[in-house]
């Protein structure tokens, strides 16, 4: 069995979201494609407690964003709802990073009672949540595709993108456009 696992496709990191990914946006329609031919679609969301460790305030990385219950924490309105079997909520631990989407959560005994040996991920953010998540799909044992056409990077530095690429290829993850 084959499942696709859409990463963070939240408004907060789309255009006009606290943290965007630049052209974040433009992820939904190919996953929109992808998850119309795939047979069980999890979808993640990045969802945080107001003190998140994350966030620059408490000396994290990042400006405060995808608070739980806020509306940046929301699935983006185009991704087709109808199409995503289950929603997850990762990186609700203050004091955890919660870049992937097997972090505390239910992701891999659910991908288990489902018999999945295949991921496909696709989602934001390329060079974050979307490596995580596939190093430890990798880590879970699972055969897994990356739909690179189908993520956008945040590039913190230049180049994090084709980092993140190279270091994926290097666990084993097959990278499609
Ligand atoms: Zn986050």
């Amino acid at each position: 069995m084959r499942a696709l696992i859409l990463v963070d496709v939240q408004n907060d990191f789309c255009p006009g979201g606290a943290l965007a990914v630049p052209d974040g946006d433009a992820v939904v329609e190919p996953i929109n494609r992808l998850a119309r031919e795939a047979p069980f679609v999890v979808a993640t969301r990045d969802c945080h407690p107001e003190d998140h460790g994350s966030f620059a305030e408490q000396g994290g990385p990042w400006p405060v964003h995808c608070v739980d219950g806020s509306v940046g924490a929301e699935l983006h309105p185009r991704l087709e709802r109808d199409l995503v079997d289950v929603v997850l909520d990762k990186g609700q631990a203050p004091d955890r990073e919660g870049y992937s989407g097997f972090e505390a959560t239910e992701l891999e005994r659910l991908l288990r009672e489902h018999d999945v040996d295949t991921v496909d991920i696709a989602g934001l953010a390329l060079d974050y949540c979307v490596k995580a998540t596939a190093l430890d799909a990798r880590r879970a044992g699972l055969n897994v595709v990356v739909h690179r056409g189908a993520t956008r990077a945040v590039e913190v530095k230049p180049g994090d993108a084709e980092r993140a690429v190279d270091e994926l290829r290097a666990a084993g993850v097959e990278i499609v456009e």
